[in-house]
């Protein structure tokens, strides 16, 4: 069995523990004689899979009581509707535009309400995160938007933007669990899991209690309102049972590894050697303003389609896997997750300092 360095920006690599945890445990849940794939999700085992998982996060995270953690499914796409539906009871929010999952959002918002631009760097293919020390917020909007961690174009809103009291909303899909965060800044956060924590097919949600109500949008879904599931403990319907098993173990991992804490300081470590490294090279450059690098996604060129290409090729007979840039981008980008070994980036870069010298 030969694993690969995976750089994929997602579905992406999981730590190599949990999947071989999994896979022990694939015919015969701990004695149960079957596997988590196959038994009810109101059975006595199932919830403790899923209490302990929502546990484990709330610790990892620190969540305070005020604050309910959903498990979704969907795709973090669902949720840019579900937002609106929930949330804009003056149908007007703000939005901040830094890439393509933002602008989504954006035209999603709208087809339920006044969706207003409130920054954008679009002006520079998105390679910055606009000030938003003084936005244009008014007193109507319901809430601020923002995708905090630009997985396609590799920023990072490193300071959260003024929101002048509006609650803000955010999409942490691909910095999910990556360093610690103040929860209460936020009135609700979101990730799609298969960034950085587990499976495709599950969402979290974390929410400020006081904003769950039954007062949404006229026609709604019960599906996707989000006080069906608080009210139901994420158990209203099938929950996606496996997806929430598999996190599980990736909060377990993560606990057992020092917490966000030290996440925050292995990641930091990581992009800091891609990051120096793309700074000295002759060859390679970032494509991002430095004071908004992200931690997780990295995304660099060399100035020529063809040597990226050539140099996507070569990294991929080599080991190092899924380093092409997004299809709208092109270039190349290492998606550096949690799972992703300080190794794994330090051969990458002696992989790419030995493409340089022979080019
Ligand atoms: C991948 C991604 C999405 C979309 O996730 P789906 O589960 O495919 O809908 C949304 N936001 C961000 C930041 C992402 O990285």
């Amino acid at each position: 069995m030969a694993r690969v360095y995976n750089f994929s920006a997602g579905p992406a690599v999981l730590p190599e523990e949990v999947l071989r945890e999994a896979a022990e445990e694939m015919l015969d849940y701990r004695g149960c004689g079957m596997s988590v794939m196959e038994m009810s999700h109101r059975s006595g085992v199932y919830d403790t899979i899923i209490k302990e998982a929502e546990a484990d996060l709330r610790t990892l995270l620190k969540i305070p009581d005020h604050y309910k953690v959903l498990f979704l499914q969907g795709g973090a796409s669902l949720l840019f509707a579900s937002v609106p539906m929930n949330l804009m009871k003056n149908r007007k929010a703000g939005y901040i535009l830094t890439g393509q999952w933002a602008k989504k959002a954006f035209a999603e918002a709208k087809i339920y309400g006044e969706a207003v631009e409130l920054a954008s760097s679009a002006d520079k293919t998105f390679s910055y995160i606009p000030d938003c020390s003084d936005l244009p917020v008014t007193e109507d909007m319901d809430y601020v938007y923002i995708c905090e961690n630009n997985t396609i174009y590799g920023t990072k809103f490193h300071k959260l933007p003024d929101t002048k009291g509006k609650i803000l909303v955010s999409d942490v899909s691909s910095c999910f669990l990556s360093e610690p965060v103040d929860i209460s800044a936020y009135g609700m956060l979101y990730a799609g899991v298969q960034k950085n924590v587990g499976p495709a097919g599950t969402q979290i949600v974390i929410i400020r209690e006081d904003l769950l109500t039954d007062d949404v949008l006229p026609g709604t879904p019960t599906m996707m309102k989000f006080k069906t599931h608080a009210d139901n403990d994420s158990l209203y319907n099938t929950p996606p049972c496996y997806g929430i098993y598999i996190c599980g173990k990736v909060f377990k991992w993560l606990l057992k590894n020092g917490g966000l804490e030290e996440m925050r300081k292995l990641n930091e470590k990581k992009a800091g050697i891609l990051y120096d490294f793309l700074d000295t090279s002759r060859l390679f450059r970032g494509t991002v303003r430095k004071e908004d690098r992200s931690l997780m996604n990295v995304p660099f060129v060399t100035g020529s389609d063809e040597t990226d290409a050539k140099f996507i090729k070569e990294a991929s007979a080599a080991g190092f896997v899924n380093l092409k840039g997004h299809r709208t981008v092109g270039g190349m980008r290492a998606s550096i997750y949690n799972a992703m070994p300080v190794e794994g980036v330090e051969k990458l870069v002696a992989f790419m300092k030995d493409f340089e010298d022979k080019i």
